[in-house]
Order: structure tokens, then sequence, then C-alpha cells
């Protein structure tokens, strides 16, 4: 659970062209798109879940899933950190970038 992987995969479902009235009056509105659908899915705070209190800025292993690419901070958004663990987790991506551990943006 490294990364959130965006479901593009387009799943087919064919639904019946019901002619009741009825029915496609309580027929949700098709707003999306057909193809990419939208699971979200609870995103727990992987610093909660081992139980870390302080993030180590030491521990670039763990660290380097919190950046992306262009060595930028992932936000929160996208990772599922807790705001207390990633207000912890970008003092320590920026203290391990100090000591040249991590990149700068680059
Ligand atoms: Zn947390």
């Amino acid at each position: 659970m490294t990364e959130e992987e965006i479901q593009t995969e387009a799943e087919a479902t064919e639904e019946e062209a019901q002619p009741s009235a009825q029915a496609a009056a309580e027929e949700p509105a098709r707003r999306r798109a057909a193809g990419a659908r939208y699971y979200p899915r609870r995103k727990v705070c992987a610093f909660c879940m081992d139980g870390i209190a302080v993030v180590d800025y030491k521990d670039i292993g763990r660290l380097r899933r919190y950046i992306s690419p262009r060595a930028k901070i992932e936000p929160r958004r996208t990772t599922g950190v807790c705001a207390k663990h990633q207000r912890q987790l970008a003092r320590a991506i920026k203290r391990a970038r100090h000591i040249a551990l991590l990149p700068f943006v680059g």
C-alpha cells in the first residue's frame, strides 16, 4: 500500500434500458462519463498504523514514499497521512534534504 493507484480500468456495465417511466425516474442521473469510475477507499495513516510516534528523518526508505518523482512532498490527500504525522513528515523530509539524504526539487 505504498502508492495509491487510481482506478482507471473501464468496467463496462451493461444496463438494460427500462421502458417504464417510473424506473427511469428512480435511476440516479449518470454524471460520470462511461469508463473511469471512482471508488472511494478509506485511507489510514501509515505512521499511525505502524505506531510511529516520531517520524525519523534518517528513515529515507519510508520518507521516499512521501515525495513525488520530482522530489516534492506529497500532499495528505494523496497519501492519507494524518495531519499530525504530515507535519512531522514534512519536517523530517526537510531535515533529510538538508543533510543530503533526499534531493531538493530538481
Ligand atoms: Zn498519523
